[in-house]
């Protein structure tokens, strides 16, 4: 299970904390560089470490925490309230016009991420709440990529749109709205194509799409397994095209962590949803308060 480092050591660490009765601000100092230990391990960025220790340090000495009957109880409560501050607090909403319209969704990534995967996740998350998704095949280059996506919107009662492989990713996006709106459907998803590494041909494929297409979510999946290079993916895409929601996959593996925590103190974007296996149920909203609390067990 994700995590299952992070929060033993973070776990020991308070447990020592607690049994002390009375803190000094030396205890508290060696407690957080234990804590800063806990999560470079667990790959979060540096920088991002860097400020959270910082933070919960001035905190602890500033609220007088010290004097408190249970010290060791309140540090712990005030690293719980700066993970979900490092998370973004608040759940984030993938945003869509209201369902008389048609809203667009991009999704991007890496290749093996799990991009076509989460594309058919979302489209049944969507189908629940009463909308009426399309799926849209843009990815040319691979079409075994066109049949994944086809066998995972049948099983999702989602119907998806693929135009094969020889027309340009933008005109099948715009094509895709164009039957959206004959066929009465509120929502199409573009699966578009991913790399192995990102290059200047996926830039510009998604950049083309962006300028000549009315998008409402650019959603980026990640796979969270890659640590701080999810971030760094993260990062670059944001900077080229503009993110507006990042979904980290691949939650149910041994991943440490890292990218759960640094993604949005890094990017400034929100992690809109987490997958949690490979079934197509499996994606779950991300909430900051449970995975904080997740992570200190
Ligand atoms: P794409 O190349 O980005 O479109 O990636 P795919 O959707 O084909 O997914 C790549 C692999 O990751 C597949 O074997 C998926 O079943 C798997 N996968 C996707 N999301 C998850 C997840 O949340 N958890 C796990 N364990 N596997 C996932």
């Amino acid at each position: 299970m994700a995590f299952d480092s992070l929060t033993e050591k973070l776990q020991n660490v308070f447990k020592n904390l607690r049994s002390k009765g009375r803190l000094t601000e030396e205890d508290v100092k060696a407690a957080l560089k234990e804590v800063k230990m806990a999560l470079l391990e667990a790959d979060v960025n540096f920088k991002v470490v860097k400020n959270f220790v910082k933070t919960v340090q001035e905190r602890a000495v500033g609220q007088d925490v010290l004097n408190s009957l249970t010290p060791g109880q309140m540090v712990v409560k005030l690293v719980n309230e700066e993970l979900v501050t490092l998370m973004g607090s608040d759940t984030t909403e993938i945003a869509l016009k209201p369902s008389s319209e048609i809203s667009v969704i991009l999704m991007c990534g890496l290749q093996g991420a799990g991009k076509t995967t989460t594309t058919a996740k979302i489209a049944g998350k969507l189908k629940k709440k009463g909308r009426r998704p399309l799926l849209a095949a843009c990815d040319i280059y691979r079409p075994a990529a066109i049949e994944q996506l086809q066998k995972n919107g049948e099983k999702q009662g989602v119907e998806v749109f693929t135009m094969g492989t020889n027309h340009k990713p933008v005109d099948i996006a715009k094509a895709a709205i164009e039957h959206a709106s004959k066929n009465n459907l509120n929502v199409v998803i573009l699966d578009t194509a991913g790399r192995l590494h990102i290059d200047e041909d996926m830039m510009a494929e998604l950049q083309e799409i962006k300028e000549n297409v009315e998008i409402d979510d650019t959603i980026l999946v990640v796979d969270a397994m890659t640590g701080q290079d999810a971030v760094n993916v993260a990062t670059t895409f944001n900077e080229k095209i503009g993110v507006d929601g990042v979904i980290l996959t691949k939650l149910d593996g041994d991943t440490r962590g890292g990218a759960a925590l640094s993604i949005r103190a890094v990017t400034g974007k929100p992690i809109l949803y987490v997958g949690m296996g490979e079934k197509l149920s499996d994606l779950e909203q991300f909430y900051p308060d449970r995975m904080a609390s997740r992570i200190l067990g």
